[in-house]
């Protein structure tokens, strides 16, 4: 019985996905390697909150409730007694790697490790640990309290019992689960972020303005939000990085990443989150 929760990393994905499972009823145990990391992440989740409520999702109880669920923590080994850990980290492989290797000492033998992972594989994650059958992907999407989907990915170890596991949680926070297999991007990045790439493209090549193109794809395709709009919501650290791993992955140079997008990346423009990407949010 899954009650205590743990998320590692809170940043966009790691308070999103803190505030649904503490929206659920569930403990939640919130590491950061940064105290202010931490804050702006619980204050993030109390004004998402006050949306929800605006918009009659919640009811004002739930607030101060889901609030208390959440305890914010720097030192990882307050994991410990978790039923269930999720790992919402930088996407970095090292990083990735070096925190499946210690949360495998610090948890509980039989919890399950998550990661959240766009693109990195869960099977070379699962591999950090003694417990291989217990690893897997649960990607949530962006913004976590308003997306259904969750992709569910089953390494090559990943036991049936723990993806019948993960499926019911995922159902349990009202998310409607897609089943991928290991590899690289999945089904949602494996095909949104060569559209990206190619947006920037079409920018950097100077076929069409930043708005047009963004147009262009709202408008011709009904996308809620244009390419370049998204790749700054979603960050273009991690737009880079996840198109670096399907190029690495498959070894195809059809996903080479646009050099504008590296060099924006190199100039600190990494959208949203830092106040200016393709646009200006200052
Ligand atoms: P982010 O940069 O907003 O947050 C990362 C957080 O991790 C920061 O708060 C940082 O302080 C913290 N951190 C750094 N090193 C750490 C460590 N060693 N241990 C614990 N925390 C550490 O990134 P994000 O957008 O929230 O992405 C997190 C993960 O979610 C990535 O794997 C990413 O690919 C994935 N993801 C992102 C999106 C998206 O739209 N941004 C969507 C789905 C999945």
């Amino acid at each position: 019985m899954i009650k205590t929760v743990g998320v590692v990393g809170a940043g966009q994905m790691g308070n999103g996905i803190s505030h649904v499972f503490a929206l659920h009823n569930y403990k939640v145990i919130m590491y950061d390697i940064s105290d202010a990391q931490l804050d702006k992440a619980l204050k993030t989740i109390e004004k998402n909150l006050g949306r929800q409520l605006k918009s009659g999702v919640i009811k004002e109880e739930q607030i101060k409730q889901t609030l208390d669920n959440i305890k914010p923590t720097t030192d990882l080994n307050d994991l410990a007694d978790v039923d269930f850990c999720v790992e919402a980290a930088p996407e970095n492989e090292e990083i990735k790697k070096d925190l499946f290797k210690k949360l495998d000492e610090i948890v509980k033998k039989d919890t399950i490790l998550a990661s959240n992972t766009s693109s990195i594989s869960i099977t070379m994650l699962s591999a950090q640990t003694n417990r291989p059958d217990k690893v897997i992907g649960m990607h949530f999407m962006n913004p976590v309290p308003v997306m259904k989907l969750v992709e569910v990915i089953r390494g090559l170890a990943t036991s049936e019992e723990t993806y019948n596991t993960v499926l019911e949680l995922a159902r349990s926070l009202e998310k409607d689960p897609a089943l991928a297999k290991d590899y690289p991007g999945f089904i949602v990045n494996r095909i949104l972020i060569p559209m990206i790439n190619e947006a920037i493209c079409v920018l950097y090549e100077g076929i069409a303005t930043k708005e047009d193109i963004d147009k262009g794809m709202k408008l011709g395709t009904n996308q809620p939000m244009g390419p370049l709009v998204l790749a700054d919501f979603i960050g273009l650290d991690t737009v880079l990085a996840i198109q670096n791993v399907l190029y690495e992955g498959f070894k195809d140079p059809k996903f080479r990443p646009c050099p504008l997008l590296v060099k924006m990346v190199e100039a600190g423009r990494l959208g949203r989150k830092v106040g200016k990407g393709f646009y200006d949010y200052t």
